[in-house]
C-alpha cells in the first residue's frame, strides 16, 4: 500500500529517510506531481523507471535546490548564463547542459548532457535540501498517461509501486516545464511548457525551437518527445476553430449522430451553455489559457474514471501558452484534431 502524507516536518524527514534508502517517493512541484528519488544512485534511479514502465532510452531532469548543488552537476554554468536563469529560476524552465561524470547513465541515458531543473514548489525545494541530493524525478505518472496535478491521480497510476505521495494540493501551472537547450546557440526549444519562446526573447535575440515540434516526420531531440504520451484510455478528438459557435454547432451534430457513445466535453466557457450534454467540463476562459493548462491532464483523466468512449476537446490558437497546450493535446489525441475554419 502506497501512502499519502502531507507535507509536515514530521513527513518530510521520513521522506529524506526513504530518499536516501534508494526509495521513490512522489513529490508536489508547480508544473505536475514527480516521482523523486536520488538522482547520483543508479539503483534509486532504475526504480523510477521500474514504477513508471519508462522506456530506457527517455532520460530523467535532475531537480536542485541551488546553484552550489547544480555546480557538481554541469559544465558551463557561467555568471552570465545564472543571470538569464535568474529570470525563470525557481520555475518550470529545464536546462540541457553538458553533464559531469558524477552523474549515473541511467539518469542521462548515456547522453553526454543532462536536464536540470530548479523548482518553485516549496515542498519540492525543501525535499531537495534536505536530502541534499539531486532529485530525478519524471512525472508521477504511468508512461502514455497524461500527467498527474493532484496527490489522488498519482494514488491511480502508483499504488503499491512507491511507499510514499507527498500531498501538496492542486499543481499551480498543470503542463510540464519547457526544455531549453543551452549547448546550441541560439538556444533551442525541445519542449514547450509554462515558459514560452517569446518570454525567452526578452533575454536573447533568438530562440529556435526544435523542427520536430513544428514539423511533422523529423527525429527530436528531445528523447521523450518521440514517446505515445499523455493519452487518456478514451480517444480523444480535438476540435479548432476561431469561431467558438463553429464548434459548439459541431460538438452538438457529433452528439446527435452518436448516441449510443459516452461523450465527454471540454470547452471554453465563452460557449459553454451551446452544449447540451451532462458529460461537460469547462476548460476556463480563451483569454486565460493559464486556467486551460491546469485543468487538461486531470479533466483527462476524470473523463475516463467516468468510462467515456470519447473525449472531445476545444483547442486554442497555437500561439505562447496555446502553443505548449496544443502540443500536449495533440499527443493525447494521437494527432486526429480537426481544424473547423
Ligand atoms: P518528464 O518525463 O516529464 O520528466 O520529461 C523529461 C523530458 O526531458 C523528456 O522529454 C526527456 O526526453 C527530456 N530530457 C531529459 N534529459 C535530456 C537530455 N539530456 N537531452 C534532451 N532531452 C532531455
Ligand atoms: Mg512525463
Amino acid at each position: 500500500m502506497t501512502k499519502i502524507l502531507k507535507p509536515n516536518k514530521e513527513n518530510l524527514t521520513e521522506v529524506k529517510k526513504l530518499i536516501l534508502q534508494d526509495e521513490v517517493v512522489a513529490i508536489p512541484t508547480e508544473t505536475v506531481y514527480g516521482l523523486g528519488a536520488n538522482g547520483l544512485s543508479s539503483v534509486a534511479v532504475n526504480k523510477i523507471f521500474k514504477a513508471k514502465n519508462r522506456p530506457q532510452d527517455n532520460p530523467l531532469i535532475l531537480h536542485v535546490s541551488d546553484y552550489e548543488m547544480m555546480e557538481r552537476l554541469v559544465y558551463g554554468l557561467t555568471d552570465e548564463l545564472k543571470l538569464f536563469l535568474n529570470n525563470f529560476w525557481p520555475g518550470p524552465l529545464t536546462v540541457i547542459m553538458k553533464a559531469k561524470k558524477i552523474i549515473p547513465k541511467e539518469v542521462t541515458c548515456s547522453l553526454p548532457t543532462v536536464a536540470i531543473r530548479m523548482p518553485k514548489n516549496e515542498i519540492a525545494t525543501d525535499i531537495i535540501s534536505i536530502c541534499n541530493v539531486p532529485i530525478a524525478a519524471p512525472s508521477a505518472n504511468l508512461s502514455g498517461k497524461p500527467s498527474c496535478t493532484n496527490a489522488k491521480d498519482v494514488l491511480e497510476d502508483m499504488n503499491g509501486k512507491i511507499p510514499l505521495i507527498v500531498d501538496g494540493g492542486d499543481c499551480m501551472i498543470g503542463i510540464e516545464s519547457t526544455v531549453l537547450d543551452l549547448t546550441t546557440k541560439p538556444y533551442t526549444i525541445l519542449r514547450p511548457g509554462f515558459y514560452t519562446k517569446e518570454d525567452f526573447l526578452k533575454f536573447e535575440d533568438e530562440i529556435l525551437i526544435d523542427t520536430a515540434l513544428v514539423k511533422d516526420g523529423q527525429i527530436p531531440k528531445s528523447p521523450g518527445q518521440k514517446y505515445k504520451h499523455y493519452a487518456p484510455k478514451a480517444k480523444v478528438l480535438v476540435l479548432v476553430s476561431d469561431d467558438r459557435k463553429k464548434v459548439s454547432f459541431e460538438i452538438s451534430k457529433i452528439l446527435k449522430e452518436n448516441k449510443n457513445l459516452k461523450i465527454g466535453i471540454f470547452k471554453f466557457d465563452q460557449t459553454i451553455l451551446d452544449v447540451d450534454s451532462e458529460n461537460i467540463l469547462s476548460l476556463g476562459s480563451i483569454f486565460n489559457l493559464e486556467q486551460m493548462s491546469k485543468v487538461l491532464f486531470t479533466g483527462l483523466r476524470d473523463f475516463d474514471k467516468k468510462n467515456v468512449d470519447l473525449i472531445i476537446v476545444e483547442g486554442c490558437k497555437e500561439e505562447k501558452l496555446g502553443f505548449s497546450i496544443m502540443n500536449r493535446l495533440k499527443k493525447s489525441a494521437s494527432g486526429n484534431i480537426k481544424y473547423l475554419d
